[in-house]
């Protein structure tokens, strides 16, 4: 243990800086202050290789076999019968990416988008179709 606490010392940090260097008194100034330039934010940290974040949908590409469907294991993806295409819901999603793995012909991949908070769980945000 001893050992892995020393080789921490020389990793670089996994995870990013506050994203101002002193905290502001009022986050709304800090905002503005983004917003005209004033301060700078950190920018996030680069994303490691095969990060599963937003699932992207080739829409087109889709032939509705519906293999994603029966593999998800969060309910997140329902099928559009009249379209015979697919819907995801996001705030469902656990980002497994069992549904990219499954696709029979690449329509879904896992991208690096990562900042997907939102305060409606079905914001269109946070519907992928
Ligand atoms: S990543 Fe996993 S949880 Fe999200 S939609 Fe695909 S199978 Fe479902
Ligand atoms: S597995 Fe792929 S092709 Fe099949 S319904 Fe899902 S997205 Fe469409």
């Amino acid at each position: 243990m001893i050992l892995q606490l020393l080789a921490q010392l020389f990793k670089k940090p996994f995870t990013n800086k506050h994203p101002m260097k002193y905290i502001p008194s009022s986050s709304t100034t800090f905002f503005k202050d983004v917003q005209n330039g004033k301060v700078m934010m950190n920018p996030p940290v680069g994303t490691p290789e095969r990060f599963r974040g937003k699932i992207v949908y080739e829409t087109e590409k889709c032939i509705g076999c519906k293999l994603c469907l029966e593999v998800c294991p969060s309910e997140a993806i329902i099928f559009k019968d009249e379209e015979k295409k697919i819907r995801i819901y996001l705030a469902r999603c656990t980002f497994c990416a069992q549904c990219t793995d499954v696709c029979p012909v690449n329509c879904l991949r896992m991208s690096n988008e990562f900042l997907l908070a939102d305060t409606q769980k079905y914001s269109p945000s946070l519907i992928v179709e």
